[in-house]
């Protein structure tokens, strides 16, 4: 166990509440909400209030909310089932360079089966356009999908204006905002959203269970066949702890939203600037005014990011880099390339992602030892200011208030 868990956005704790909340639903109230008997009722009743909490966290009707088993199905299922569904409207998707694999895979698979796909590039901070997204419309397009929040470097993108977009042209709009539930203000009408992902296990809820809001009238194809849960649309008994966890993880994730984001966004300029203040050859990745308010992602020259996390493990801090190295790749992260960031470089970063109960404390505890592992890393690193082939404005960093 790490005393200082900062990788939140990989995943979260269950909160204690969610936990209280969800116990009953493995004993006393394990019916089968299809079941007719009192016990199955009260199971139903169960399903049908989390419903309304998901749906008012995000300003959707309850009747719009379909639980899944996370994020990656959430995010499977609107992709794929607006492109079946459509097929005779056209066959083109616009998504962009930098979405979770959950999406980029699935538009891959897409292309062998059809369909054509638009992978919009982003700018040095990760930001992506509703100018590119419009120039990027054919009349084939069917669908357009843009995360809200990037997982690795927090960038936040401009969907509302992403949705005006997509509305104007009549064209779907889907968002992964697995990251973005909880972290800042979500409006499905305001933002004019068709289809939302989110997943429990990133805010506090439970792993294993996810929804997908689906507007009122928009039509995809099943991806789930069988019974005739989740309004013929998702078929599988329900996980009810887990639909009964995530609707009080929402409801206490967007509780006093506002004033909890900006105290998470203190925390993380705290962690930002300290950084830049006490290491040298650093920059920050993404955005310092377009981010969430729990992410901080670095690159930190000559290094290796996969050697600073073993290090801090070793000091009880977790944290996460931006190379794939543990699932087996040597490949750095494709939203690191995507910025234009250079292997070399992208090869070096390092994302500490805050959760709802990191103190100041912690923050300084990551500032007294990480220097001291950077400098040790780069005295038995071959790279340095002669070897590097990575120019000096990489590192070019402005201060939040310079
Ligand atoms: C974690 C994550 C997912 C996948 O969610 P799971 O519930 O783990 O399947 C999808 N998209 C983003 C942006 C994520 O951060």
């Amino acid at each position: 166990m790490n005393s200082i868990y900062l990788d939140n956005a990989a995943t979260t704790a269950v909160s204690p509440a969610v936990l209280e909340t969800m116990l009953p639903y493995f004993t006393e109230h394990y019916g089968n909400p299809s079941s007719v008997h009192a016990t199955g009722r009260d199971a139903r009743k169960a399903i049908e209030a989390a419903r309304r909490q998901v749906a008012a966290a995000i300003n959707a009707n309850p009747q719009e909310i379909y639980f899944t088993a996370g994020g990656s199905e959430s995010d499977n299922w609107a992709i794929k089932g607006t492109a079946f569904a459509n097929r005779k409207k056209g066959n083109h998707i616009i998504t962009t360079a930098i979405e979770h694999h959950a999406v980029l895979h699935t538009c891959q698979w897409l292309e062998k089966n059809g369909f054509t796909v638009t992978y919009l590039p982003v700018d040095s901070e990760g930001r992506v356009t509703p100018e590119q997204v419009e120039a990027a419309i054919t009349d084939q397009t069917i669908l357009i999908t843009v995360m809200a929040a990037n997982n690795e470097i927090g960038t936040l993108e401009p969907i509302a204006e992403i949705g005006k977009v997509a509305r104007a042209h009549k064209i779907l709009f889907h968002t992964d905002a697995v990251q973005a539930v909880g972290a800042i203000p979500l409006d499905v009408q305001a933002m004019n959203i068709d289809m939302l992902s989110m997943s429990g296990h990133k805010f506090h809820g439970p792993k294993g269970i996810g929804a997908l809001y689906i507007r009122r009238g928009v039509r995809i194809d099943t991806l789930i066949h069988g019974g005739a849960q989740e309004r013929g649309q998702r078929a599988g008994t329900e996980n009810l702890p887990g639909i009964v966890g995530i609707g009080k993880a929402i409801e206490l994730a967007t509780a006093d939203l506002e004033a909890k984001a900006a105290k998470t966004a203190a925390l993380r300029d705290r962690l930002m600037d300290g950084i830049l203040e006490r290491i040298p050859d650093v920059r920050v990745n993404g955005s310092r005014t377009e981010r969430l308010p729990n992410n901080v992602n670095v690159s930190v020259r000559y290094i290796e990011g996969e050697s600073m996390l073993l290090r801090l493990d070793l000091a009880g801090i977790a944290a996460s880099s931006g190379s794939a190295c543990t699932s087996g790749s040597l490949d750095p992260s494709h939203v690191l390339l995507a910025i234009g960031l250079p292997h070399e470089v992208a090869h070096g970063s390092l994302r500490m992602t805050l959760g709802t109960d990191t103190t100041e404390a912690d923050i300084d505890k990551v500032l007294e030892v990480l220097p001291g592992i950077v400098s040790d890393l780069r005295a038995m690193s071959v790279l340095n200011a002669e070897t590097s082939t990575v120019s000096d404005d990489t590192f070019y960093c402005p201060r939040r208030n310079a």
